[in-house]
């Protein structure tokens, strides 16, 4: 089985892995668009940070931007676990908020990964816990108050 471990990153140095303040959800959602023209799949993505800090709605930017869906298309998959995007599946969107417990990818069904040049974005990655796979960038998303969002974007090398 092919692991989605010690992927490199290949974003490169853009201006936004640092810090961004948004202060609307259509900034955010701008946001994730700019973000995704740099992403090169296999990539993954894990998004951290407390309910309605806005990790929804920064994938709904990434998904759009790598133009596999609409927005408005994306959705919350906190029941449904993971969404795919793309004819060729080639976006997943997980939730892990209702996990209990550490998991690894491999029972997401999330297994094959590797193989396919996928974008996987991960709500509530930390909840991989110690079977964390190591990511392409982590973003921690801020609740500051009203409609202000503070994100912060780490690159994780292999
Ligand atoms: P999460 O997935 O982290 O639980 P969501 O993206 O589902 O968060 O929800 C964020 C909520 O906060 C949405 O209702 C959104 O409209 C609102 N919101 C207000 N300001 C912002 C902002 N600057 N960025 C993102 N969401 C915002
Ligand atoms: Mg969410």
């Amino acid at each position: 089985m092919h692991s989605i471990d010690n992927r490199q990153s290949t974003i490169g140095n853009p201006q936004w892995l640092a810090e961004r303040v948004t202060h609307s959800p259509e900034e955010t959602v701008l946001f994730g668009r700019e973000m995704a023209e740099y992403f090169r799949p296999p990539c993954l993505v894990l998004l951290e940070g407390d309910l309605g800090a806005g990790k929804t709605t920064l994938v709904k930017g990434i998904v759009a931007g790598l133009g596999v869906a609409s927005e408005d298309d994306v959705t919350s998959p906190s029941f449904t676990l993971v969404h795919e995007y793309g004819s060729a599946a080639s976006v997943y969107h997980a939730d892990l908020y209702r996990i209990e417990g550490a998991r690894d990818l491999a029972t997401l069904g999330l297994e094959d990964l590797s193989s396919q040049a996928a974008t996987v974005l991960i709500e509530w990655g930390e909840k991989l816990g110690d079977n964390a796979p190591i990511p392409c960038i982590k973003i921690r998303m801020e609740h500051l108050g009203s409609d202000d969002r503070r994100i912060l974007i780490e690159r994780v090398e292999a």
